[in-house]
C-alpha cells in the first residue's frame, strides 16, 4: 500500500493500545495496522502547513516567514507564562490569542522517564500527554487561562523536569513511582493565586498503553535531510515517534511539513 503527502502529527485515540492515525489529503493510514511490516518513507520535498508554499521548513511545519508571522508559533506557546492576552495585550494578534489562551488549562505532572511538569489547554487532554510518551499522567490544578498555567509550570520546575528524555522514554526506562504521591506533595509548590484551583481528584489518573512489540535498546534518530530514503520494520509506536527493528526512531513532528511517500510492504 502507498501514500503520500504532506506530514503533520500522529492523529491519536486513547484505546487498549492507543490507535495512531496518518492522515494525508487523500487517504489516511492506521499506522497500528503498518507494525510488524516493512515501512519505507522517502522524502519528496515541503509544503508549509500555513501557507502551503513549497518553501523549506523552517520549524514546526512552518517555513521561515509563517513561523516568525503566524500567531500559532508566538513565544508564549512554548513558554506560557509570557501570556498576555487577559491583560487585553496582543502579541502578534490578539483575537486569535484571547481565543487559544482565554480557555482552561490544564498543569499536569506525566511519567515519560522521570516525572515531568507540563501545561496544555484542558481539550487537549490526553492527547498531549500521548504525544509526549507519558505512560502515566494526572492533572495538577486546572486554571481558567494560559498565565495562570504558566505561572504555576514555572513554579514547579523547581522539583521537577520540564522536558521529555526521548530517548529514555522510547527505550521505557521509566522510573518506578507512585504519581498520586507525587501529586499529593506538590501543593504547597503552588502560586498562592493558583492554589484555589488545585485538582484534588484522586481518582483522576490517566494510564497509557502504547502499540510496541518490543523496546530497542539503543536508539538513532532518522533524519530526512541526511537520510531522505529509509526501510525497516515497525516493531513500535509511541508518542510521536515510529519505532524501527535496528534502533532508528522516526520522530514525525520534528518533519511536519515534509512532503512524504510512504510504502508498506
Ligand atoms: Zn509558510
Amino acid at each position: 500500500m502507498q501514500y503520500e503527502g504532506v506530514l503533520s502529527k500522529m492523529e491519536t485515540e486513547l484505546g487498549a493500545p492507543i490507535q495512531y492515525y496518518l492522515t494525508f489529503e487523500n487517504s489516511f493510514l492506521n499506522v497500528n495496522q503498518a507494525l510488524n511490516k516493512h515501512l519505507e518513507i522517502s522524502f519528496q520535498g515541503y509544503q508549509c502547513l500555513n501557507c502551503s508554499k513549497k518553501k523549506k521548513i523552517f520549524r514546526q511545519g512552518f517555513c521561515y516567514d509563517c513561523f516568525y508571522s503566524s500567531p500559532a508559533v508566538g513565544d508564549w506557546i512554548m513558554r506560557p507564562e509570557l501570556s498576555t492576552a487577559h491583560l487585553g495585550i496582543a502579541d502578534r494578534d490578539l483575537d486569535y490569542e484571547a481565543r487559544v489562551q482565554l480557555t482552561p488549562h490544564v498543569v499536569y505532572l506525566a511519567l515519560s522517564s522521570d516525572v515531568k511538569v507540563g501545561v496544555t489547554r484542558k481539550t487537549q487532554v490526553p492527547t498531549r500527554w500521548i504525544d509526549q510518551g507519558a505512560c502515566q499522567a494526572v492533572s495538577i490544578v486546572e486554571v481558567p487561562n494560559r498565565y495562570l498555567a504558566g505561572i504555576t509550570e514555572v513554579a514547579l520546575k523547581n522539583h521537577f523536569v520540564d522536558k521529555t528524555n526521548w530517548r529514555k522514554m522510547l527505550q521505557n526506562d521509566v522510573l518506578d513511582l507512585d504519581m498520586l504521591t507525587e501529586k499529593a506533595r506538590v501543593f504547597e509548590f503552588l502560586p498562592e493565586e493558583v492554589k484555589q484551583y488545585f485538582n484534588a481528584d484522586l481518582d483522576e489518573h490517566f494510564v497509557m498503553n502504547y502499540p510496541v512489540l518490543h523496546y530497542p535498546k539503543k536508539v538513532t534518530g532518522l533524519n530526512l535531510d541526511k537520510t531522505p530514503n529509509f526501510a525497516g520494520k515497525l516493531v513500535g509506536i509511541k508518542g510521536q515517534y515510529l519505532i524501527f527493528e535496528d534502533g532508528t526512531v522516526f520522530n514525525v513532528r520534528s518533519f511536519e511539513g515534509y512532503v512524504v511517500g510512504m510504502n508498506i510492504i
